[in-house]
């Protein structure tokens, strides 16, 4: 069926793009390189190539990275020993622990053992604090992705009113902080919001991380509001083969302002904030004026 697009198309390669020229410039500033540790553990492989394809984009940025994969019957005690140990080398600057963890682990309690200075992915409870608190800090990758997103399109965000779908602590919760800190009024819809159509109709700026496959259709978005789609969702096919689509229906195209595709939206900017975090990190850890703070300090760590 024919079908009008009104909606700007966000892309994300050029946002992405944008971030990580953004970190290759300040790393170049640095006095060392910047240096991030992945923790994985056991042999999903999901999480195998999410590790592969972050070590990939810091190698092509002229990071340093070390993968320690450990296997699937780890303890939790293991895990923390290793933590430690690049926590206490001044030579590793983030220590990313890639998630999901085997059932057996706690992720929680081994995220907390991150020294909150090395906390790349920004999921450390003192991380979490400091963005709550509206103080500079590592803020979680895919959420500081976002708003590194709208500000390369210069989609305004201050005064206006955003709404997210989904509480994670990966995204919603810590998207909110950083919308508050950037000034929109925020509200957050979640599983157990009885009417989320009347929710999201308010919304000037739409942002969507539920993991549900075309949750957010037409009828519930307000004309002419920017939605930003954070699903990844996998959904099957005729021929047999998985799809990627988001949390957003493609025809809210027509009456959106502005929408990301997926993939090719949000999806990129992930990787690249994780870039700018490990340099960062670096740039706290080493930097006269910073090294003797225990959390960051740079105006770029602010929002
Ligand atoms: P993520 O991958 O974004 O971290 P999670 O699966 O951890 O997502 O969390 C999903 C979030 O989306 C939860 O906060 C949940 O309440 C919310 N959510 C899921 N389904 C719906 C729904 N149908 N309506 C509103 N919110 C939903």
């Amino acid at each position: 069926a024919a079908r009008t697009d009104a909606a700007r198309t966000l892309g994300g390669p050029p946002a992405a793009a944008a971030l990580l020229d953004a970190a290759t410039r300040l790393a170049a500033t640095l006095p060392v390189t910047p240096s991030i540790a992945f923790i994985r553990v056991g042999d999903d492989p999901a999480s195998e190539s999410y590790v592969r394809g972050k070590a990939k984009k810091a190698a092509e940025l002229g990071l340093h990275s070390a993968v320690y994969a450990l296997p699937d019957d780890t303890t939790q005690a293991d895990l923390h020993a290793l933590i430690g140990t690049l926590n206490a080398d001044h030579g590793v600057h983030g220590v990313l622990l890639q998630l999901p963890l085997p059932a057996h682990l706690n992720a929680d309690a081994a995220l907390a053992c991150i020294d909150p200075r090395k906390d790349v992915d920004g999921l450390h409870p003192v991380s979490a604090g400091l963005l709550w608190q509206g103080q500079p800090g590592l803020r979680p990758c895919t959420p500081a992705g976002v708003m590194a997103l709208l500000d390369h399109y210069r989609i305004p965000v201050a005064g206006q009113h955003a709404v997210i779908v989904g509480r994670s602590a990966l995204v919603g919760r810590p998207l909110a902080g950083l919308l508050l800190n950037a000034d929109a009024t925020v509200t957050v819809a979640h599983r157990a919001t009885p009417d989320l159509g009347d929710v999201t109709r308010r919304a000037d700026l739409l942002i969507v991380a539920a993991g549900q496959a075309h949750l957010i259709t037409p009828d519930m978005v307000r004309p002419g509001a920017t939605v930003i789609d954070v699903g990844i969702n996998r959904v099957p096919t005729d021929t047999g083969k998985a799809r990627l689509t988001g949390d957003v229906h493609p025809d809210v195209a027509a009456v959106a302002g502005a929408l990301t595709p997926v993939p090719g939206g949000v999806g990129p900017m992930t990787v690249a904030q994780l870039m700018m975090n490990t340099v960062q990190a670096a740039q706290n850890q080493t930097v006269h004026g910073h090294a003797d703070q225990s959390n960051g300090a740079s105006g770029e760590l602010l929002r």
